[in-house]
């Protein structure tokens, strides 16, 4: 048969899926929280399209890609059911060519960005939905609002009418040791909490929080949005 040759990788992605799902449950049962809480995002930044069209093939529709340019040539390529979620920096020049095919902007990192969106938002006549993206732990080399800058301008935030803030996206360090991670990650839940209270109807929902490395604590802290790469698509490199 002629499929022969790449049953094996299909299986491998398929049994990676399936073992997450499993890790998702298993995080959600013991946080007493229910598991169709927690959106898998498959993020396909490293993953040659012909990988990512056998994960869409095993009916897994929502991708996530870090680069703009990558996530527009791959939706002109995949089935339009394909739920696209950028994760990585947006620059301002990159708005317009992106809004329309959007599900999900998880990567808003300043004022001036969301400003922006909001503009051109408005002359195409969407209503994109984003998150926010928070740099909880204070490192220097990562993106992100300072925590003190949303709560301070939050009125400022919720001025801006043509984009719908659904809630708040943070990267943990990187680094093994939990006691370092899982204060990140509760932090954001925390911020989103207080960021609802000082809303007219507490409209942020969304926690973005947690990657291959540290995907059970977040849910643990309240993730609604997980997004997973290397461990997807672990085993399933070669041909
Ligand atoms: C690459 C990336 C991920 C996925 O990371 P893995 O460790 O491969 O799961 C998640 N979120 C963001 C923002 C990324 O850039």
């Amino acid at each position: 048969m002629s499929s022969e040759p790449r049953a094996p990788v299909h299986d491998r992605l398929a049994e990676n899926l399936a073992g997450i799902r499993e890790r998702i449950a298993a995080a959600c049962l013991r946080s007493g929280r229910d598991p169709n809480d927690v959106t898998l995002i498959a993020v396909t930044k490293y993953t040659p399209l012909d990988r990512v069209r056998e994960l869409v093939g095993l009916g897994h529709l929502t991708l996530g890609e870090s680069r703009p340019q990558q996530l527009l040539e791959r939706a002109g390529l995949l089935p339009s059911g394909v739920e696209w979620h950028l994760i990585g920096h947006l620059q301002r020049n990159k708005v317009r060519s992106i809004l329309p095919v959007m599900a999900l902007i998880h990567s808003i990192d300043s004022l001036r960005l969301l400003k922006r969106i909001d503009q051109v938002a408005g002359e195409l006549g969407l209503r994109p939905r984003v998150l926010l993206q928070v740099n909880v732990s204070g490192e220097r080399t990562k993106d992100g609002f300072p925590m003190a800058e949303l709560e301070t301008r939050w009125s400022e935030v919720l001025g801006y009418r043509h984009v719908e803030v659904r809630g708040l996206m943070t990267m943990a360090p990187l680094t093994e040791d939990d006691t370092l991670i899982r204060p990140v990650f509760r932090g954001l839940r925390e911020l989103r909490d207080r960021l609802n209270v000082m809303s007219p109807e507490p409209c942020l929902r969304e926690l973005s929080m947690g990657m291959s490395g540290d995907f059970d604590i977040a849910i643990e802290e309240g993730a609604t949005l997980v997004r997973l790469g290397s461990l997807l698509f672990d085993g399933c490199e070669t041909k």
